[in-house]
C-alpha cells in the first residue's frame, strides 16, 4: 500500500511555495484518471479511464513525479467515510502498478463550506479551484510549480493550477468536454486534450522545447535530491 495519501493542511499551507528545479505533473482523479462515478465510494465502480496507462507509461520516462490532487467532498457530504477513501486510493494504486505506474503521492481534501458533517465544514484553501492542495504537494517534494503541470476535467481544476502557476490541461474526459464549452478568455487551458495519451504528447513536447530542462536529468543529478527526494522509491 502507498502511504502518501494525504490530507489537506487547511489554512496552514496558505502561501506559494518558490522552489527552485524540477517539476512535477499533477491529475485530477475522478473523471481524469478514472471513470467519473458521482462520488465514488466502492471499488467496484473504479475503472481507469482510456489512454491513461499508455499516456503515463510515456510520461514516466520524463522523470518527473506524478501527483493525485482531489477534492473529495463526498466525505464532507457523509457520503462516504476517510477510511472508504483510503481503501479506494490502495486499489487504485494497486491497479496501476499492476502496469507499473507510480504516483509519488495523493492528497485530498474532504471538506466543503456546507458539509452535513460538521467536523468537515470549512471553507478550506486546499479545496479546488484554491490551489493549497499544489502548495502543499510542492512542499513535499520541494517541487518548482512553474515547471509543473496539472490536469483535470474541470476548470476548477486549471484555476487551482493557474494561481499555483502551472501549466494547465483541460481533458475532455468526465465533465471536461461540457466544461470546455464554460472557457473563458480568463481561464484559457494551455492544452485541451482528448484524453490522457494526447495529454501526455503535449508534456512531452513541451519538455523538448526548453532551453535547459529541468525536469529532465540523463546524469541522475539533480537538486531535489539534496532535501532527500527519491523518484517512484
Ligand atoms: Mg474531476
Ligand atoms: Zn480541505
Amino acid at each position: 500500500m502507498n502511504p502518501n495519501l494525504f490530507q489537506c493542511q487547511n489554512r496552514i499551507i496558505s502561501s506559494p511555495s518558490r522552489f527552485s528545479g524540477r517539476g512535477g505533473i499533477f491529475f485530477d482523479r475522478d473523471g481524469v484518471i478514472i471513470e467519473e462515478a458521482n462520488y465514488l465510494s466502492q471499488v467496484d465502480d473504479l475503472k481507469i479511464l482510456g489512454g491513461v496507462i499508455p499516456g503515463l507509461r510515456k510520461l514516466k520516462k520524463l522523470g518527473m513525479p506524478f501527483y493525485l490532487i482531489t477534492n473529495q467532498a463526498g466525505i464532507a457530504h457523509g457520503f462516504f467515510t476517510e477510511k472508504q477513501l483510503r481503501i479506494i486510493q490502495s486499489f487504485l494504486v494497486a491497479k496501476l502498478l499492476e502496469a507499473k505506474i507510480k504516483f509519488r503521492a495523493a492528497f485530498y481534501c474532504p471538506h466543503h463550506p456546507q458539509a452535513e458533517m460538521a467536523n468537515y465544514r470549512a471553507d478550506c484553501f486546499g479545496r479546488k479551484p484554491k490551489p493549497g492542495l499544489l502548495y502543499q504537494a510542492a512542499r513535499f517534494d520541494k517541487l518548482n510549480l512553474k515547471h509543473s503541470y496539472i490536469i483535470g476535467d474541470k476548470l476548477t481544476d486549471l484555476e487551482a493550477g493557474k494561481q499555483a502557476g502551472t501549466k494547465t490541461i483541460l481533458v475532455l474526459t468526465g465533465y471536461g468536454a461540457e466544461e470546455s464549452k464554460k472557457i473563458s478568455s480568463n481561464l484559457k487551458p494551455d492544452f485541451i486534450a482528448t484524453n490522457i495519451n494526447d495529454a501526455a504528447d503535449w508534456i512531452i513536447i513541451q519538455e523538448k522545447k526548453r532551453p535547459f530542462n529541468f525536469n529532465r536529468n540523463p546524469t541522475g543529478q539533480n537538486q531535489n535530491h539534496k532535501y532527500g527526494f527519491r523518484l517512484f522509491c
